[in-house]
């Protein structure tokens, strides 16, 4: 089963708005089996958005739009859907009651006629009910094609696929069931781990794919599989676990959560155990700490952090002493270590980590070199630290840092 998701907006093509719609898209499609074909964007234009159309309705059978449908007169997708069908807009009255208790309850301004409009719908469509928004999703079928239109503001795109579309095309489509399951390996390069696993990924069933995906520091490594039946699916793809893990026990991180974010695999294991965190950041000004909190329930392992970016804000704030500093410099191992155990004191946390580097471009006050960060783990039982060279781009150290970072708190 084949797909096209095409996005509607000027905003996409203009680069002021970066299209998030066709990854969540994406990826809640593969999950029931159905692979994306092609990804598209084009223009508030009534001509493209038809060319667009026609040149998918050729190649796939689900065809999936985003945008284009509010109240403004830049937005033409029904317009151009409903001649698309050779069909006219007709008013929809449930939609438009929909629109009126919106407006009752959340604006409270004059109802214009151009939000009614918003209830127009082609008279062949089945409405997608969008109970977060005003603008309808529309279902409709041609032959044994499918064609869906969604808002384009992600948070109702997202409300509706999850909860219309994706369940309705399992309905109409026996769909094979797609397994993706994704190993997070750090500290070696994709060239000396596809030598270290060759003859296992030689000996890898055809219906088992396997990718490196290498990203600043770390690779993931992704094994696909698809079947019928879920159960096997499953078992044949940990039996291929089972015997590559031996051959990277070492560098194996975990697996990535569905969202890719080994801070949610930190923070499971931390929630757990019953265990804390507090982070001390220099060089990563806050970016550790911003990826926890950036996932809900964060607060059940996370005490808090500092941003102590200034060396005086590492002695006023962490207690980092002067002479300390002096001796070595603000970025040494010395100096990473106590802000580590100092955060972890202040926040009476079970563990604590910290960065001190120079992200460059220039040499600065630490006097150490561009790209060198860093980074301690300290726990009530002790400290450790380690000292990178992250390279002389400022925001690749940066990420870097994050990801080292990471993986040290995951050993
Ligand atoms: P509504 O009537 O609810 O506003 P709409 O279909 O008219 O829905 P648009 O006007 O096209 O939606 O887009 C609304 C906003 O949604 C845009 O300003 C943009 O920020 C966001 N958006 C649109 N398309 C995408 C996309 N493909 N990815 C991410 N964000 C998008
Ligand atoms: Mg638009």
């Amino acid at each position: 089963m084949l797909a096209e998701i095409i996005t509607i907006g000027d905003e996409l093509l203009i680069g002021q708005v970066i299209d998030t719609n066709s990854a969540f898209i994406a990826k809640q499609l593969n999950k029931i089996g159905i692979s994306v074909y092609q990804i598209t964007s084009v223009q508030d234009d009534k001509e493209h958005i038809l060319r667009a159309l026609k040149d998918s309705e050729r190649n796939v059978d689900i065809i999936i739009l985003t945008g284009g449908l509010g109240p403004t007169k830049d937005d033409i997708t029904k317009k151009t859907i409903a001649e698309y069908f050779d069909d006219t807009l007709v008013q929809d009255t449930a939609v438009l009651q929909n629109i009126e208790s919106i407006w009752k309850q959340y604006i409270r301004q004059t109802l214009l006629q151009v939000n009614k409009d918003q209830a127009l719908v082609p008279s062949k469509a089945t409405v997608l009910m969008n109970k977060v928004g005003t603008a309808p999703g529309m279902w409709m079928e041609k032959g044994d094609k499918t064609f869906i239109s969604l808002p384009g503001v992600p948070f109702e795109m997202k409300a509706l696929l999850n909860n219309d579309v994706i369940p309705k095309l399992k309905n109409k489509y026996h769909c094979p069931f797609i397994l993706h399951k994704t190993l997070l390996v750090y500290g070696l390069g994709e060239s000396t781990l596809a030598a270290r696993i060759e003859v296992w990924e030689e000996s890898l069933p055809k219906h088992i794919k396997l990718a490196y995906l290498p990203s600043l520091g770390k690779m993931r490594l992704r094994l696909s599989a698809k079947g019928f039946e879920r159960q096997k699916v499953e078992e044949e793809v940990q039996q291929q676990i089972d015997k590559v893990l031996p051959l990277i026990k070492k560098e194996f991180f975990g697996y990535e959560d569905d969202d890719g974010n080994e801070e949610v695999v930190i923070g499971n294991q931390l929630t757990k155990m019953g265990k804390t965190l507090a982070i001390a950041e220099s060089c990563t000004g806050g970016k550790l700490t911003e990826l926890f909190t950036a996932n809900s329930g964060a607060s059940k392992y996370l005490k808090g952090g500092v941003v102590t970016y200034a060396t005086q804000s590492k002695i006023d704030i962490l207690n980092i002493p002067e002479d300390l500093i002096d001796s070595y410099s603000v970025v040494s191992a010395p100096v990473a270590e106590a802000m580590a155990e100092n955060v972890l004191k202040l926040y009476k946390s079970d563990f604590a980590v910290s960065t001190t580097g120079n992200a460059g471009p220039t040499k600065g006050d630490s006097n150490a070199e561009v790209g060198t960060v860093f980074i301690a783990i300290a726990t009530i039982n002790g400290v450790y630290s380690k000292e990178f060279n992250f390279g002389n781009h400022r925001t690749r150290v940066i990420n870097k840092a994050v990801n080292k970072a990471l993986e040290m708190l995951q050993k």
